[in-house]
């Protein structure tokens, strides 16, 4: 795990923070950086060997992406989320044609591809989505509206959820979605990006999806099971995704310590505050224990137990531990990091996310009381 760590961490070092800062700036995707984790195989984490992947399970992809997004790239490590999960998806649950066609450029890095669930009006709750797929002989026909899909005009495929089943028809609202592959460019479909605070590498677009015909062999999995695979590609979400937050928190832990033990003001260095010291160490406690706890979720998940609790939990805590982290740089850094040459505040503005997308605080809170508590569902 160790040495994944480090190759992620000498890509990083070798595209320079500055190569961030710049695709910030000028909102552009970081292709350099995709093709470079693809060529190292980073991309293929939770791929199985026989498929040409690395098969070092959500714990490889961890260790690599806390590293990445420590060594500077901090919330761009989000490419390697994004891949390497719909990758694990489809090896997973993919017809023997959908792997042999699609996997190879997705994990060689040389396509990126997309999730599209969300829609503007169902919100957080995901199974209200109005999205639908009418089957018309060996065709579906997807007609509806999805919203903030990253780098869907960019993409070699969108994963787009849609209802196949009235809601009306299914015992359980999770059942009756199914996921269906679909090129960006299909007549019918049509990008709009959103302008947005942060995570400017990667463009937030709204899909329309007007009666595009996509044929059956492009469905993922089975009809109407779409859910089932959705839940399992989510705790591993969660997982990765708390440990690129930990990882952007490291990195701010040591831009603000530095600054601290350098910074003179009133004749000393500000670290040798104890305010500023506490504030310090709190945000480093935090970020210890949400590492301890995303590891744990990730020797749980790949031991094929249910990680619901312990993926949501430490995707949360990972998420508060950034965001203390990220204000405590600002707070310490002060007037500099207000300006845009200092790197804390494309930090600030990235992790700002986390906090409500793709899972909010509430709702991470209101799943741990339901599933590790036992209390009713409140959502
Ligand atoms: C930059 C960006 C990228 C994204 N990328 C993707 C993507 O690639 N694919 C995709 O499908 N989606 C994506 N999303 C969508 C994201 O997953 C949604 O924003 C998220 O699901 C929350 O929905 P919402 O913003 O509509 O909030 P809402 O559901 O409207 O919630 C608003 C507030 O109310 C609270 N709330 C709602 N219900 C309850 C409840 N029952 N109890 C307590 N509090 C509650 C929430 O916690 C939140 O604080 C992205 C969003 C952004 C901004």
């Amino acid at each position: 795990m160790e040495r994944l760590g480090e190759r992620a961490m000498r890509i990083a070092e070798d595209l320079g923070v500055d190569y961030w800062i710049s695709l910030d700036e000028g909102m552009e995707f970081p292709w350099e950086a995709l093709k470079a984790l693809g060529g190292d195989g980073l991309l293929s984490t939770m791929v199985p060997r026989k498929l040409g992947g690395l098969e070092m399970g959500v714990m490889g992809l961890s260790a690599t992406i806390e590293d990445f997004a420590a060594a500077g790239p901090g919330l761009g490590a989000y490419l390697l989320l994004s891949n390497s999960i719909i990758a694990s998806l489809l090896a997973e649950v993919g017809s023997k044609s959908q792997k042999e066609e699609l996997l190879p450029s997705i994990i060689d890095g040389s396509s990126i591809v997309c999730l599209g669930l969300a829609e503007a009006a169902s919100g957080s709750d995901a199974l209200s989505i109005s999205t639908r797929a009418e089957r018309k002989s060996d065709i579906y026909v997807l007609k509806g509206t999805k919203d903030y899909v990253n780098n869907s005009e960019k993409s070699l495929f969108i994963i787009v959820v849609a209802r196949t089943t009235p809601i009306e028809d299914v015992k359980k609202r999770s059942q009756g979605l199914t996921l269906f592959i679909v090129d960006p460019e299909l007549p019918g479909v049509k990008h709009e990006p959103h302008e947005k605070l942060g995570m400017r590498y990667y463009t937030t677009n709204k899909v329309i999806l007007d009666d595009v015909r996509v044929p059956e062999e492009n469905v993922i999995g089975e009809v109407d099971k779409g859910w089932q695979y959705l839940t399992y590609m989510f705790n591993a979400d969660r997982i990765a995704t708390a440990a690129m937050l930990v990882g952007a928190s490291k990195y701010l832990l040591d831009l603000a310590t530095d600054y601290a033990k350098n910074r003179v003001v009133f004749g000393k260095p500000i670290g040798s505050n104890q305010a500023i010291q506490h504030r310090i160490a709190e945000v480093y406690l935090r970020t210890v224990e949400a590492r301890l706890m995303t590891y744990k979720a990730a020797e749980i998940y790949d031991a094929g137990r249910s990680a619901v609790i312990e993926a949501t939990s430490a995707y949360t805590e990972a998420a508060e531990a950034a965001w203390e982290a990220a204000e405590a740089a600002v707070q310490i850094f002060s007037a500099q990091a207000y300006l845009k040459h200092v790197d804390v505040e494309r930090h600030w503005r990235d992790i700002r996310l986390y906090r409500f997308a793709p899972l909010s605080r509430e709702l991470a809170l209101s799943i741990i009381a339901e599933y590790g508590l036992g209390l009713p569902r409140s959502y």
